[in-house]
Formats: C-alpha cells, structure tokens, sequence
C-alpha cells in the first residue's frame, strides 16, 4: 500500500539493507545470502463460510535458516501480499540479530479482514493455515514458531497449538510451537504488553542521553513531552500507556476511522474503555476530533510513534512532519523517500527492527519457559525472599534501626515470572538501542540509527554464517 510507488516493501527493506551493507567487511556473496529469503510457502486453502466455500490466500516465509527456528508473526490484513510477508520475514532476521534472540527471521500472513469473519469462521480459518504449515514442516519449536502480529492475538495462538499438539501428540516440546499463548496455555506473563513496553523502554533511553536530546532542542526525560500515537491495538494502546504513566503527555492517539487530540493530555486507558463502550476512539469526552485521521502524524510534538500499518509517512506527508524523534512500533511505517526527508531534517527516526523486538524478545523468553517445563521464578523466589529477608533482620540489629512495612515488602520481594520478563526486557532493549548508536557514533558516514541498525544485524548475521561455515 506504498503511496511512494518506487519501491515495494521489501525493495524498500533491501534498499536499507544495501544503504547498509557498504559498512560491512562481507563480499557480495554473502551479503547476496544474508538478504534472500530462504523458503516461500504460499498456500491457497478452502474453508467453509456461511452457505458457501472460500479460498484464503496465505503465506509463510522463513527468511533467514542461519538459526532455527525461524521466528515471527502471523498476520491477518486484506492487504497481505507475498512482498509485504517477505520484507516482514526479513526484518524479522535483522531484529532477532539486534536484539541478541537466537532465531532466524520468518513471517505468516492471511489475507482476510478478520472484522469480515465470525469467531467461528476465523477459527476454521486458524486452524487450517495450522494444519497447513504442519503438512510441509513449516512449523515447530524447533524449525518454525509464529506469534501473534497485526489482526491476531492471543486466542488465535492457542487454536494453532491446539491445532498443532492434535496432529503430533506427544511431542514434548510442543508447547514451544507458538508463543503469544495465553498464560494458562504455556504463555509467559508479559508476552501481550511486550511489544509496547520494548517501545517504551527504547525510546525512554533514547530520551535520557543527554547529548541527543540537546542536538534535538531538548531536555532529557520523559516528563512533558508530547506523545502522538497511531493504532490503538495492542502495540499502540501499551506504548501509550506506558508513555502516559511515565508523566509523558499523549496528546493524540489515532485510529483508522478518526483522531482525537488533547493538549491536557489523554489517558489511554479511558480512551481504550471508550473504543470498546462505543466501537470508536472518535467523541471522546473532553478531547477533540479532528478532521482526517492523518492529521494527527502532522500535529507539533516531541515524539510521534506509528504503531499501526506500514508506509503511512511517505513523501507527500513527511515534509509536515513535525515531531523531533519518530518511535517506528509498526513494521515499516515509513517510506525510504520519507525516511530520507525526515534524516534530513534532522529528526531522529528509531527504526521498526530495534524498536518493536521486544514482542520477539518475550516470545524468546516464552520459548524457552516452554522448552524448559518450568515457570519463570518457581525455583528461586522463594529462596531470595528469606535470604532478603534475612539480610535486612541483620541489618536492624547491627544498627539498632528498623524499616517501614512498606520498605521491609519491597526488599523482600522475590522475583516473579512478570518481574523477570520486565528486566530481561529493559536490559535487552537498553543493550541494544547503544550497540546501535555507539556503531554510529564510531561510523562518521553513518547519519541514521536506520542504517546503523542494519550493519549491527549484517555483522551478526554474516558471523553466524561463517560459524556455520558454509561458505567456502
Ligand atoms: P493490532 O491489530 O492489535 O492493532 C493495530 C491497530 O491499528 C488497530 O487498532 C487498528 O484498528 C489500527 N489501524 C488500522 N489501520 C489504521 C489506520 N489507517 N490509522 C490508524 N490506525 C489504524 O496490531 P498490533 O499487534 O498492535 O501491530 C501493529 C503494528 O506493530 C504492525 O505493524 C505489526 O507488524 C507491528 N508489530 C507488532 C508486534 C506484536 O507483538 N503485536 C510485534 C512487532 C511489531
């Protein structure tokens, strides 16, 4: 859906990656492997619907075999197309790579509008994509593990498990199939709100470095700035959150039938209670509607985060572009042309595959709760709490001083499944969001953490060929 009609997505995806690749030490050859995808499964399935049959178009594509599995979500969208499922797959790669997951890149999409279909009929139409990508081995804990994307969630996830651990009972790491099940299916706790919370986290390190806050005009933190955010669904509604309780101000969220704005600031979880009261954003008590949807990427602010569709920024809208760092939570939400445009404006533009991997890294951490048979914290939470607890009794008669109940709770507190997922999070967003920037920094030539982004993933990928030694 480019409105730049120059590049299809993944021609826009390769373009970044060749932008890239001049900073690599790696020949044509191998970069030629790093950027092919490696398997295109299409599949064109019936399902009954209503008195008649319907064909559904679908897709997996494994980008990346240089570690297994292969990783990525499923997407449910009119407007999947083979190009769009083979750049995700390929950013899929480079994200896994920066964010340190162990996983090739892979993508899944359907091309339904799921607003089109019943529970029941998307269910039928779960099941057998599921039953599908098991015939051809496109599925596995151990080759292939989808997660939810756009149009999907939870409960789709665990129809492919269901469907999954039917036609191979018995495997014991079967759990580890899918991830972005619910909690009582294998899930981990903090999975749903990841992908928002890695947004969060990203930029709200971005925000404490001095350095790039001053080259932007502005002062470091997150008190005050005001926050735009497109696509309410589960990417968007969690970053808002977070930015809102974190003093920051959403001035605007956006959907795809309206906008609303407040310059007081609008708390996502009311606006969230509203959408579901309503079946609308738009009407919001005390907010204002604007006119065109779109305006909203146009507004004055500090931070504006596409979190809905790809190339919703392209050439004609970025020049009214006015925020100062843009926080890609979508896939691919700007065109190369807009891209450039806003580089050269001198915004700071926080690439799609650092910034919305913390979807992948919770999976990861799903993955490997599924693999292992054991809950986050079961093992050790109640051991930390009596030696906390221990230390601090010490501590009060060596100095004769007591705590508050509230101080003793908090440093007693031993670690749950949620709190090690958070910090295993923060940590890895953290890491990664200045393995990219120092490769800036140490690279004059490179002018955005876009590129910069690439040549981390490029390094690491081309590492792991090597290792594999499967080039000559
Ligand atoms: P979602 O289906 O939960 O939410 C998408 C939201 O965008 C919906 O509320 C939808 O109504 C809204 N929307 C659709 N068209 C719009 C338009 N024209 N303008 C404004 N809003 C519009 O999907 P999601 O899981 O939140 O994914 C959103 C984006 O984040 C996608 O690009 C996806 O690839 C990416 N992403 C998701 C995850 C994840 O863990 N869910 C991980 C990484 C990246």
């Amino acid at each position: 859906m480019s409105q730049d009609q120059h590049y299809s997505f993944f021609q826009s995806v390769e373009r970044s990656f060749d932008k890239a690749a001049v900073f690599t030490k790696w020949d044509k050859g191998i970069l030629e492997q790093i950027k092919a995808c490696n398997a295109v499964y299409q599949i064109k399935f019936p399902v009954r619907i209503g008195d008649g049959v319907q064909v559904i178009e679908a897709y997996r594509v494994q980008h990346s075999h240089h570690k297994l599995p292969c990783k990525g979500g499923i997407r449910f969208s009119d407007e999947v197309n083979q190009d769009e499922v083979m750049a995700l797959a390929s950013l899929m790669t480079y994200k896994c790579a920066i964010v340190n997951v162990p996983f090739g890149g892979a993508k899944g999409g359907l091309k339904i509008n799921p607003r089109n279909y019943t529970p029941f009929q998307l269910e039928a139409i779960t099941r057998r994509y599921t039953a599908e990508l098991v015939k051809k081995n496109f599925i596995g804990p151990g080759t292939d593990v989808p997660a939810p994307d756009y149009g999907t969630g939870e409960r789709e996830m665990s129809w492919i498990l269901d469907t999954y651990m039917s036609l191979r009972p018995g495997e014991i790491d079967g759990y580890g199939c899918v991830t972005g099940k619910p909690v009582s299916q294998g899930g981990v706790r903090g999975r749903t709100e990841a992908t928002g919370l890695g947004v969060f986290y990203g930029l709200r390190e971005l925000c404490n470095i001095k350095e790039d806050m001053e080259r932007l005009g502005l002062t470091t933190g997150l008190e005050d700035k005001r926050v735009v955010v497109q696509g309410m669904g589960n990417v968007g509604y969690h970053a808002a959150k977070y930015f809102h309780e974190a003093g920051a101000k959403v001035i605007c969220l956006i959907e795809w039938d309206g906008a609303i704005f407040s310059e007081k600031g609008l708390d996502p979880d009311a606006v969230l209670k509203h959408k579901k009261e309503t079946g609308s954003i738009i009407n919001f008590p005390g907010a204002a509607n604007l006119n065109k949807n779109t305006d909203g990427l146009e507004l004055e602010c500090e931070i504006l985060i596409p979190a809905a569709l790809e190339n919703v920024i392209d050439k004609h809208n970025a020049p009214n572009v006015k925020a100062k760092i843009i926080g890609e939570a979508a896939n691919g939400p700007l065109t190369p042309e807009a891209d450039e445009i806003l580089n050269k404006k001198g915004v700071i533009v926080v690439p799609d595959m650092f910034l919305n991997a913390g979807g992948v890294t919770v999976s990861y951490f799903e993955w490997l709760k599924n693999l292992s048979h054991v809950r986050y914290g079961r093992l050790g939470k109640r051991f930390d709490e009596n030696m906390n607890i221990h230390i601090l009794q010490t501590i009060e008669e060596l100095t004769g001083k007591k705590v508050s109940d509230k101080e003793r709770k908090f440093i007693a507190h031993g670690a749950d499944e949620v709190d090690l997922v958070y910090s295993g999070l923060e940590e890895t967003m953290h890491a990664a969001l200045h393995e990219v920037r120092d490769v800036m920094m140490a690279t004059p030539q490179i002018h955005d953490m876009r590129t910069a982004a690439y040549v981390v993933a490029i390094n690491k990928v081309g590492a792991a060929y090597e290792q594999l030694g499967i080039f000559p």
